[in-house]
């Protein structure tokens, strides 16, 4: 076993020691900390929902019928018909025939790999993908080749030479990337992946409520919802809510239901939170400005960024400005706190070593005049 205090005391001279940090309220792009006010960068909250009324309505509202809990997992007696009318919104505003809720994103992950690969198979997956997927891959035992962040000659040419040794191959992609804000090359991605025999999975955690004419993420802006066999997101995040999905062929939702061991052995969610994912989707259906809005005002906050000289990334509602050191990266985060952002520094090993960023979270709440200035406080934190 590790040494518990060496490894906390490395973790502390190294400046990646991690701490959490209670908050007394957060809402509308806000947050109370210590009893100071901060504006909330580092929410995933990007439409402004989680306390909108007519979600904290229709939670209420299933409270009031059916209870704090599920009580039990969907096959004993925890399913709802709650949850399959989610089910089928789900499935309509990602154009595909069925899908699956799980109680996280982090479980639909670790749970969807070991069921759809085996020893014998292997999986192709972006150097940057989330640790659901890379903890996910792992359980299912199938050979993984992680291929170098959005780089598709590295990808070919490990599908080129390795494809042929397995039976199976699966690609498997974030679309909005939740650390650089950058967006996967999806086409070149379905074209290698007809190309090497391959099926494809993405996760939309960060892209679902903010892109395509719909609001359901980069593969329906792509126009790809037909080639890409499983879409993953989540409800955490622009939703406003909790909890994941998992949506692809009538088929597959069966199948998974009857094998995967993070949807079966679990308590399923409670009605209040499946009754308020489903005010989420609707929002998101009916108010296409909030997207507008908070992409807009990333484009317009990158843009100032940049003019002040910092090393910003990506080109979504994720903006993160790379510092490099650790102790450099938790200095600048204190002096924006103190200036009354909430902005936390991420440090390895969420981000490769050297590459410690401030990342901000941008939100439909915020606003454009705090953003000019939040440019200007960066670039003066930073010298
Ligand atoms: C947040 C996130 C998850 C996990 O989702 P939770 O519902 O928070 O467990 C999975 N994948 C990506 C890319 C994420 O950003």
């Amino acid at each position: 076993m590790e040494d518990i205090s060496e490894f906390l005391k490395k973790r502390e001279a190294e400046g990646s020691l991690r701490r959490l940090n209670a908050a007394s309220w957060r809402r509308n792009g806000k947050i109370c900390v210590n009893g100071r006010e901060y504006i909330d960068f580092s929410s995933n909250d990007y439409l402004g929902l989680a306390n909108h009324p007519r979600l904290i309505e229709r939670a209420k509202k299933a409270l009031d019928e059916f209870g704090a809990s599920s009580s039990a997992s969907r096959l004993l007696s925890g399913d709802l018909e709650l949850h399959h009318c989610l089910e089928e919104a789900v499935a309509g505003f990602k154009g595909k025939e069925a899908s699956l809720v799980f109680n996280s994103g982090y479980q639909a992950n670790v749970g969807i790999f070991a069921c759809l690969c085996t020893k014998d198979d292997c999986v192709f997956s972006d150097r940057l993908n989330h640790a659901s997927v890379v903890d996910g891959i792992l359980l299912s035992n199938a050979k993984v080749f992680r291929y170098n962040h959005n780089d598709m000659g590295h990808l070919e040419s490990l599908m080129r030479s390795q494809r042929d040794k397995y039976r199976r191959a699966l690609v498997v992609t974030e679309t909005i990337f939740s650390m650089d804000g950058d967006r996967a090359s999806l086409k070149e991605l379905v074209e290698l992946k007809k190309r090497y025999d391959c099926g494809i999975m993405v996760d939309e955690a960060h892209a679902t409520g903010i892109f395509g004419p719909g609001g359901s993420g980069v593969v329906e802006e792509e126009g790809l919802t037909e080639e890409i066999d499983l879409i993953m997101g989540t409800f955490g995040k622009a939703l406003g809510g909790f909890g994941a999905y998992i949506a692809g062929s009538g088929e597959m939702v069966e199948y998974l239901i009857n094998k995967c061991r993070s949807f079966i052995y679990s308590t399923s969610l409670p009605p209040s939170v499946i009754a308020s994912d489903l005010a989420g989707i609707e929002m998101v259906r009916e108010e296409g400005s909030r997207r507008d809005k908070v992409l807009e005002l990333a484009r317009c906050f990158r843009e100032a960024l940049k003019k002040k000289g910092c090393a910003v990334k990506g080109c979504s509602q994720i903006v993160p400005v790379i510092v490099g050191e650790n102790l450099k990266a938790v200095k600048a985060a204190k002096v924006l706190q103190s200036k009354g952002y909430w902005v936390l520094p991420i440090r390895p090993p969420t981000v490769p070593r050297g590459e410690a960023r401030l990342r901000f979270s941008l939100s439909a709440d915020h606003e454009s005049g705090v953003l000019e200035r939040l440019a200007y406080d960066v670039s003066e934190a930073l010298v």
